[in-house]
């Protein structure tokens, strides 16, 4: 098998439409006729996967989700992947398969605040499911952390909001040797990383963000072996089959369509983010890009990424202080029209968030300084629209207002 995701990509079979379409039709039926009596029973007891033109229900298996979930396996290079609802779906229905009531994981203590929240305060809770938050890229904090009842180590492979880069092969080695599975979320670099390649037993993504790329549907997908998905959508003992976080088929078919060209949007992103960084880096700002030989990661992504894909479409710009941020970003987007407020990320414009405040404000103040998430932390995906030169004049514009108007302000650089 290829080892490059866009030609297993392109090595599947095509999917027509039910009349020869070139786009696969959308199944849009909930419930599936077999043929004989003796078959459902079958299907009950597991004796068939129902993959094999014969389905059964739509919360458990669906054809046109199906294909899509073809898809992200021959994206992350996995045996099968299964689509789901969200990004929390995938994330949350991967942990509750791995751990029962009293288990342990170890994470990164850089994690999206969902997740965080997720592991910190849901689970403990609910299920007695507790979480050791570790520097991730600290071998000897990661193998200390590990108990007897640790069933899983996950890891952002680009956290969110620091782009810290895991050291997945490290992580892999290091989980292997306790014989648990490492899991990671792969949201932030799609194609750019292959977790699965360095030994990441699981790969979940969020594909609200750039493999859809379009900001107008929530999903989510994991990538595992076939064993691990089969216990997934097991009857009895299944997490997304008896939690029910399903793909709606129409949801699996904008995405599927928005697949081919996931690698010229992320190209773009990436060419777009490396020069924005450069020339906010040479300005003398605090900016935050893998790209830039001065980030603890690149050493390391430069080793492990796809060149294709540059260093990702995301950096993160430190203001010094949430008014500053803020400042900045009124500024971009009711001024300049540079991009939008709003969390998210891999949408064709840009979208800027004060992280601290938004998407991390699950974190408590300790939890956000362990993470390097500073208050003025600005964390933004860079878009593709318009041209590269209006969006850096834009940013300019705006970077000079805020340094020359704001009294007392913390300089760029400090
Ligand atoms: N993982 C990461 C890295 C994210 O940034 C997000 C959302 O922002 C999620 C998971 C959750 O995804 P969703 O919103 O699709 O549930």
């Amino acid at each position: 098998m290829t080892t490059d995701p866009i030609e297993r990509l392109a090595n599947l079979k095509h999917e027509f439409g039910e009349h020869g379409g070139v786009n696969m039709s959308i199944e849009a039926s909930t419930t599936f006729t077999v043929m004989k009596p003796d078959t459902m029973p079958a299907l009950f007891a597991g004796q068939s996967s129902g993959r094999e033109g014969c389905y059964l229900y739509g919360r458990h298996f669906n054809p046109t989700v199906f294909v899509l979930g073809r898809e992200l396996a021959a994206l992350e290079g996995t045996e099968a992947a299964y689509c789901t609802a969200s990004g929390m779906a995938a994330i949350s229905a991967t942990i509750l398969q791995l751990c029962a009531a009293g288990d342990h994981v170890v994470a990164s203590n850089t994690l999206y605040g969902g997740t965080y929240a997720l592991l910190h305060d849901y689970l403990p809770h609910k299920s007695g499911i507790t979480t050791t938050f570790v520097d991730i890229n600290n071998p000897g904090a990661v193998a200390a952390a590990i108990t007897d009842r640790t069933r899983m180590v996950y890891a952002e492979s680009m956290s969110n909001p620091t782009l810290r880069v895991a050291d997945i092969p490290r992580l892999a080695e290091l989980a292997h040797a306790r014989d648990l599975p490492l899991v990671i979320d792969n949201t932030f670099s799609p194609l750019l990383l292959s977790p699965g390649a360095y030994g990441a037993d699981i790969v979940v993504h969020s594909m609200t963000k750039f493999i859809n790329g379009a900001s107008d549907v929530i999903a989510g997908a994991v990538c595992a072996s076939e064993a691990f998905i089969q216990d997934l959508m097991d009857l009895h003992t299944g997490s997304l089959m008896l939690l029910g976080p399903t793909m709606d088929p129409v949801t699996a078919s904008k995405i599927s369509l928005r697949i081919p060209h996931l690698p010229l949007r992320l190209t773009e992103h990436a060419r777009r983010a490396q020069v924005i960084a450069e020339r906010l880096a040479e300005r003398g700002c605090d900016v935050i890009y893998p790209g830039l030989p001065a980030h603890p990661d690149h050493a390391l992504l430069t080793q492990l990424r796809c060149e294709h894909y540059g260093y990702g479409g995301l950096l993160a710009l430190n203001m010094g202080s949430v008014e500053r941020a803020n400042r900045l970003m009124d500024l971009l987007q009711n001024e300049q029209r540079f991009g939008y407020m709003a969390v998210s990320l891999g949408y064709s414009d840009t979208l800027m968030s004060c992280s601290a405040s938004s998407t991390s404000s699950e974190m408590d103040e300790a939890a956000l300084r362990e993470a390097g998430i500073m208050p003025g932390l600005v964390r933004m995906s860079i878009g593709y629209t318009g041209s590269l030169e209006q969006r850096w004049r834009q940013l300019e514009r705006v970077l000079n207002e805020v340094d020359s108007g704001a009294e007392g302000a913390v300089p760029l650089s400090g």
